[in-house]
């Protein structure tokens, strides 16, 4: 019996679990191989839609589902926290218990989470949309009292997921007070560490024009060191200080808790791969993907899922006796909501920059098809619109 181990039920664990349960069926129907996926929660949320929560009032509700009604037949899954993993004696325990679940293969993709510890004071008034479904919906509630004032939004700290996510609250607040005529008694001022408004020069072509237009003010080169809340002041490493009414900053974020200090993550906690196949270096056989990597390319469910095809591929072809040839080539797609029902796209991969894509309402359109088709895009339905999609990057063989 093969046994494959699977930490995290969010986009890259769920998709890489389909995979293989669809590739090695015949082997889980006699028992040759078992697929078991552990994850602490019960539930799973749309993270991308976290936005429309907290920014369009969307009922959070509509975002989240029970994690049993998301796993392939054959894949088992166990509610539980995963607090050590031995690559080389092959087991992981879970918080609180003795019992070693010992495995063959390992997929590691745990996510990566807001660490607010790294800068005092941003947690008390921040109003967050990186962390769940819940602390969105309290950002809706909150902002639809707001009347007027200054508001600081942007990157708080690196690294943190969805890349574009920062300017996409910056646009969707400015649509928000337009629409409630509130525009001009509102200051939006966007901040980030990165010397211009997108770190990627081509986005940032397109997009800072729609920040003059839209007058939203912009302050570069500010790494935000401690937020002061009794004076309602921010300050950066620099020596700046700006003032604020409302923050909706990016937190910086961290890794799951179990990964740091170990020999296989560097001093971040973000696991060390191969940038192509994915494996654990110096462990062939144990493979992180999705936001916990120390890859440096977005972290984004789009990255998530493409890691995930490359090591179930490898996966599956190593048990059914073929060499593991799939490689991964580092594409990504995020969107970036632009306000008023247009998008553009962050598309690259390692050996292409960054492209220039003009906002359109045809981008957001296509952000709207992946939204509707997301869960079921995690059961592996949609692999073939993907493959026709991501087409040479889909994965590379
Ligand atoms: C506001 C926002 C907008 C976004 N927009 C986009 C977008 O437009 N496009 C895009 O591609 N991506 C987007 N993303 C990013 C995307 O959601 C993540 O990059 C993606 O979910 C990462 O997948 P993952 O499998 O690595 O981690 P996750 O999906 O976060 O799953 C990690 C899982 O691991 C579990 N876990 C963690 N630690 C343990 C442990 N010790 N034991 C057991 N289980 C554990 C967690 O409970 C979780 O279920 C957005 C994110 C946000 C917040």
């Amino acid at each position: 019996m093969k046994k494959i181990a699977i930490i995290g039920s969010g986009a890259g664990g769920l998709i890489t679990s389909s995979k293989l349960a669809k590739d090695l069926s015949k082997q889980i129907r006699n028992e040759e191989v078992s697929i078991t996926i552990f994850d602490r929660n019960l539930e799973q949320e749309f993270q991308p839609g976290y936005l429309e929560v907290a920014f369009r009032g969307t009922d959070p509700a509509k975002i989240i589902r029970r994690v049993e009604g998301l796993v392939s037949p054959g894949v088992k899954l166990v509610y539980e926290n995963v607090e050590k993993v031995d690559l080389a004696d092959r087991y992981l325990q879970t918080e609180g218990s003795k019992e070693k679940y010992g495995f063959d293969y390992l997929i590691i993709s745990t996510g990566s989470s807001p660490d607010y510890k790294q800068i005092s004071g941003l947690r008390e008034d921040n109003m967050d949309f990186h962390t769940d479904a819940y602390n969105s919906n309290l950002i809706y509630q909150r902002i639809s009292k707001i009347k007027s004032g200054r508001i600081v939004v942007g990157i708080a700290g690196l690294p943190y997921k969805c890349p574009p996510s920062p300017n996409e609250s910056a646009f969707m607040l400015d649509e928000y007070f337009r629409k409630q005529g509130l525009r001009d008694n509102v200051e939006i001022t966007y901040i980030t560490p990165f010397t211009r408004i997108y770190s990627a020069e081509s986005i940032n072509e397109v997009i800072e024009p729609i920040y003059e237009k839209r007058s939203i003010g912009s302050v570069t080169a500010f790494n935000t060191d401690y937020v002061d809340t009794d004076r309602k002041e921010i300050n950066s490493m620099e020596g700046e200080t700006l003032k604020y009414d409302y923050l909706f900053l990016t937190p910086p974020h961290k890794t799951a808790s179990f990964l740091k200090g170990t020999e296989f993550s560097d001093e971040d906690g973000w696991v060390k791969v191969d940038r192509r196949d994915l494996h654990i270096t110096s462990y062939g056989d144990s493979f992180a993907i999705g936001d916990t990597t120390n890859l440096p390319i977005s972290k984004a469910g789009v990255e998530a899922h493409l890691e995930g095809i490359v090591v179930a591929n490898n996966i599956a072809a190593e048990i059914n006796g073929m060499e593991r040839k799939y490689r991964f080539t580092g594409r990504t797609q995020c969107s970036m909501e632009t306000g008023f029902h247009k998008a553009t796209f962050v598309v690259g991969t390692y050996d292409k920059p960054v492209e220039k894509i003009e906002p359109s309402t045809m981008n957001y359109m296509e952000k709207k098809v992946m939204e509707k088709i997301y869960w079921g895009s995690l059961h592996g339905h949609y692999e073939w619109l993907f493959k026709y999609h991501f087409k040479e990057d889909y994965f590379q063989d």
